[in-house]
This record gives structure tokens, sequence and C-alpha cells, in this order.
């Protein structure tokens, strides 16, 4: 009987520990955001934007995904990777088996491009060294997957092939950095949908997800 409380009791010690860290970093995110919720800083500050996209997923995930830029729903919602190509990357989660709420999803920039450009340079800049480092500060995920160039290329600060190195683990700041195409590029492309899955894969079982 006395071991089996004391099991019963440091598993619950050590739930309630997680469930500690998960909120505290909820709140060092949510004091990380509260100054840039009407952020001027880059150009994207458009008077059409009606959110600043931070992010959305479990503040304490291993994994983390970052892909380019909001889109016109996630403009619209606030939220990250609900369009069309935020549907068909969903999608291919759940064939996974995982739960957008188990992990972390965000952008390289977390305001709409006018019509879906690619971010400019001082935009991608500005946006990773006032949020992006700071989410994986807090979040410190063990695995970053990056969708598309935008979002790699910002992290490495470089420029990247993504026919050469997807599927591939490299490292951001001692965290596995893992890129692979954005879905969008599937959706167009669907030779690719194979590879693009085949990553995934790869990167989800770096880790056990929960
Ligand atoms: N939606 C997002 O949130 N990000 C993208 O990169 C594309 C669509």
């Amino acid at each position: 009987m006395g071991i089996i409380f004391n099991i019963l009791s440091f598993k619950l010690k050590a739930r309630e520990k997680t469930v500690t860290q998960k909120e505290s970093k909820k709140l060092l995110l949510e004091k990380l955001y509260e100054p840039y919720k009407k952020c001027f800083l880059c150009p994207l500050a458009t008077p059409t934007r009606k959110f600043v996209v931070f992010g959305d997923g479990n503040p304490d995930a291993k994994f983390m995904i970052i892909g380019e830029a909001p889109g016109k729903d996630e403009n619209e919602q606030g939220i990250p990777f609900v369009g069309k190509s935020g549907r068909f990357l969903t999608k291919i989660l759940t064939q996974l088996n995982i739960n957008r709420e188990d992990i972390f999803i965000t952008n390289s920039v977390k305001c709409r491009p006018p019509n879906n450009r690619k971010p400019t340079a001082i935009e991608s800049k500005t946006c990773k060294d006032i949020l992006m480092i700071n989410q994986i500060n807090i979040i410190q995920p063990k695995a970053i997957c990056t969708l598309g160039s935008a979002a790699t290329e910002s992290l490495l600060a470089k420029p990247i092939k993504m026919n050469a190195i997807h599927g591939t683990t490299l490292f951001y700041d001692k965290i596995i950095l893992f890129p692979t195409y954005h879905p969008a590029y599937i959706m167009r492309n669907p030779k690719k949908r194979d590879q693009f899955i085949n990553d995934l894969q790869k990167f989800f079982s770096l880790f056990d997800s929960k």
C-alpha cells in the first residue's frame, strides 16, 4: 500500500509540475505578445491587418512548426494555418496521429503580407528578432519543422535550396531544425506529396509528441 501510495503521489507531482510549466510558459508568451498586438515595426502593419497572428497550440510543446506568414483566413481569425493550406496540413497531421493541440504552430512573420507575397528580408528579420526567437526561447521545443524556404532561411539566416535539404536534420541554436516543403507548394505540386508526408513522419518520430 505504502509503495503504491508513493508511486501515485510521485506521478501526481510529476503531473502538477508539467501543468505549472505549461501555465508559466503560457503566461510568458502572453506577456511577450502584449506590446505587439498593434505592432507597427515593419511595413506589414497595413490598414487591412486584422490580427497579428502570434501562434497556436501547446506552449510547452516538444514539436514546433513554423510556416511562412498568415494568409487571408489567418488574418481574419488570428490563428495560424486555418485556411486552405492549413486545412491540408491539419489533415496530414491527423493522418500521422498528431494532434494540433499537442504541438505549437506559428509563422516566420506574424502579419499577412499584401497578396500573400513572400515576406521581405527586413520584415522577416524584424519579426524574427522581436517574436520568433523569443517564442522559441520560451517554448524550448526539442525540434522545429520549418515549412518552406521563408521560415527555413529566416532561422538559418542564409539562402537554401529546399529540394536539397528537405527531410534532413540541421540545427538552430542547439535545437533540431528539420526543413520541409510548404503545404501550399505541395498542393500545387502533388507529386511531392509523399516526400512531404515522409518528411513529417520522420520529424514526428524524433520524439514522443506527448
Ligand atoms: N497559413 C499560415 O498560417 N502560414 C502559412 O505559411 C500559410 C498559410
